[in-house]
């Protein structure tokens, strides 16, 4: 394609300098480097990075894309942990940052509408400021952006309760690789008008089409929020806990679970002076409502759900303050940062089970990973079956790479058979696309793969995304 790419490269590049303003533009090398990383590690380079400020200049963007057949690779903040939108190959990152307006803020609806660079904490704060709830809550709040997160149908701490991304998605404006912007979905709650274009697009990873601004569910900001961090000697007694409280008819906001590794990795990271030395697993629980006493019904529920077995619940702490509520947070805020110095190469998984299942599947799983390499770390937001396996490495040369990669396979085989996904929440990207296959049958591949042409005849969203090419 070398040629052919680098003319029909050159045409669009002079084409775009025309349309969209100078500093939307950069072939600088830094930017092409930085532009080409994301939270999987993994490393591109891509040839131009284009960052619109209009929704005018995406359309264009996309659309002389389309025309001259120029590879774009949207990207929100790159914080993706399946190189979603890494430029495999040559093309343009599509930088769609600072298209970051929060459009309406409507009360009397209880709807937002925004823009996709929007961060979505920050929605979540604009949204408290009238009394609202942006209800979805990735890790990753602080940084990653509203269209990075419909796009991966990112989930999250209170997923359990309010469901992922794809819940909160009433309507999307896009481009398509033709050129052509529509608008699906509905601004209203109900809408079942033809086929459900909206949850299709929710979760496409950028393969499908570019969202311009999103239509957002909110909900009345729950007035009372109550947490608890429970700790418990053994690993198994977390997780039957954690049934326990599913079975005790509370509907917990968080229900995130820590495993002995997991434990003992943020110890290594920072001192938690209120985490028990002999503790070797631990449960992050919360409720919220619009009423004290509910939160506090359930809180005392879902203890009474952890006292299971004899000696089982090490210590439990509770509170209602927001800075003490953020103090029994840090015990698994500090997860993913403590990750990053745990090893210098790491492969990591997040898994979904029916939540019944989760204490099943830890056991089969520590029995199928044995001694042939070491344990994985084992945490993840459990209330919905949510479950991240991570290997850590020494690094991309470590010996044990294959079995941990024979070790991965199995695993999602495993997941399928008890009725799961390999993929809860961060999606396939790059990563685990060549495992497709063992969650999807031919019907479904066939279907999807008419679907992305259907969408993209050019193929030129996302190359290389999901599909292996
Ligand atoms: C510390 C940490 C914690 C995390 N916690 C969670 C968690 O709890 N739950 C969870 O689900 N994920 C989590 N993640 C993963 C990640 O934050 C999410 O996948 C997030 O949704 C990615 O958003 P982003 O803006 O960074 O998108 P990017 O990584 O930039 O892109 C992700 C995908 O979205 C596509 N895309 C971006 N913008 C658009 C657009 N406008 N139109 C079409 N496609 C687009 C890209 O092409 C790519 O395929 C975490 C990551 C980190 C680093």
């Amino acid at each position: 394609m070398d040629d052919d790419y680098s003319q029909r490269l050159k045409a669009y590049y002079e084409e775009l300098r025309r349309e969209l303003p100078a500093e939307a533009m950069s072939t600088d090398d830094a930017d092409r480097v930085i532009y080409s990383v994301d939270a999987s590690k993994e490393q591109g380079f891509a040839d131009v990075i284009v960052s619109p400020k209009t929704q005018d200049d995406v359309v264009t963007t996309v659309a002389l894309a389309g025309r001259h057949r120029i590879p774009i690779f949207p990207r929100g903040a790159g914080s993706g942990m399946s190189a979603g939108s890494i430029p495999m190959g040559r093309g343009v990152v599509l930088n769609l940052a600072k298209l970051n307006r929060i459009v309406k803020l409507d009360v009397a609806n209880l709807t937002a509408v925004a823009e996709p660079g929007v961060v979505t904490g920050k929605l979540q704060e604009e949204a408290e400021k009238h009394g609202l709830f942006y209800a979805s809550d990735p890790g990753s709040a602080a940084f990653s952006t509203i269209g990075g997160n419909i796009a991966e149908n990112a989930g999250g701490m209170r997923a359990v309760k309010y469901g992922s991304t794809r819940d909160h998605v009433l309507a999307l404006k896009c481009v398509l690789s033709t050129g052509e912007v529509f608008d699906t979905g509905t601004y209203s709650l109900m809408g079942v008008t033809g086929y459900d274009l909206v949850r299709l697009l929710v979760g496409s990873e950028g393969t499908l089409a570019v969202f311009l601004e999103a239509t957002l569910k909110l909900i009345p900001l729950p007035k009372f929020v109550r947490t608890a961090l429970a700790q418990f000697s053994r690993e198994e007694d977390a997780l039957s806990a954690s049934a326990a409280i599913i079975q005790a008819g509370v509907i917990p906001r968080a229900l995130e679970f820590m495993g002995e590794e997991a434990l003992n990795c943020v110890r290594r990271y920072r001192e938690i002076p209120l985490l028990k030395p002999e503790a070797n697993a631990a449960l992050l629980i919360e409720s919220d409502g619009a009423v004290d006493e509910v939160t506090r019904h359930e809180i005392a529920a879902m203890k009474e759900a952890c006292e299971v077995g004899e000696n089982a619940l090490l210590a439990w702490m509770e509170a209602q303050e927001k800075e003490q509520r953020e103090t029994l947070w840090d015990v698994r805020k500090s997860m993913s940062p403590s990750l990053y110095e745990a090893g210098a190469y790491k492969i990591a998984e997040d898994i979904a089970v029916p939540r019944a299942s989760v204490r099943e599947f830890v056991a089969k799983l520590r029995e199928l990973v044995g001694e042939r390499v070491r344990q994985p770390i084992i945490y993840g937001h459990l209330g919905h079956g949510s479950i991240h396996v991570t290997f850590v490495l020494e690094g991309k040369d470590d010996q044990s790479i294959p079995a941990v990669q024979e070790a991965v396979e199995e695993v999602f085989k495993l997941v399928v058979s008890m009725g799961g996904s390999i993929s809860a929440e961060h999606g396939i990207g790059l990563t685990k696309r060549k495992y497709l296959g063992i969650e999807l049958s031919p019907t479904e591949l066939r279907l999807m793969r008419e679907i992305k042409r259907a969408f993209d005849p050019a193929g030129i969203l996302n190359p290389g995304k999901i599909w292996e090419e």
